[in-house]
């Protein structure tokens, strides 16, 4: 299954791919980006909150 991976190095806490994924995506305290959910990918639109990314944070991992 595809999920998808925040890359903490460059991740700069926009909140974009929770708003868009919020069951897959959760902004925490250090305004980091945490995959909460990846198996709800099925039902969002994940490829659309790593097209929004401004820094290209978030990948496909395995
Ligand atoms: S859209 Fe990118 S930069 Fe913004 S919170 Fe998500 S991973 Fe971080």
């Amino acid at each position: 299954m595809k999920k998808p991976v925040v890359d903490y190095d460059l991740c700069i806490g926009c909140g974009s791919c929770a708003d868009i994924c919020p069951e897959v995506f959760e902004l925490r305290e250090d305004e980091k980006a945490y995959v909460i959910g990846p198996e709800k990918c099925d039902t969002c639109s994940c490829q659309e909150a790593i097209d929004v990314c401004p820094v290209v944070a978030i990948s496909w991992g395995e």
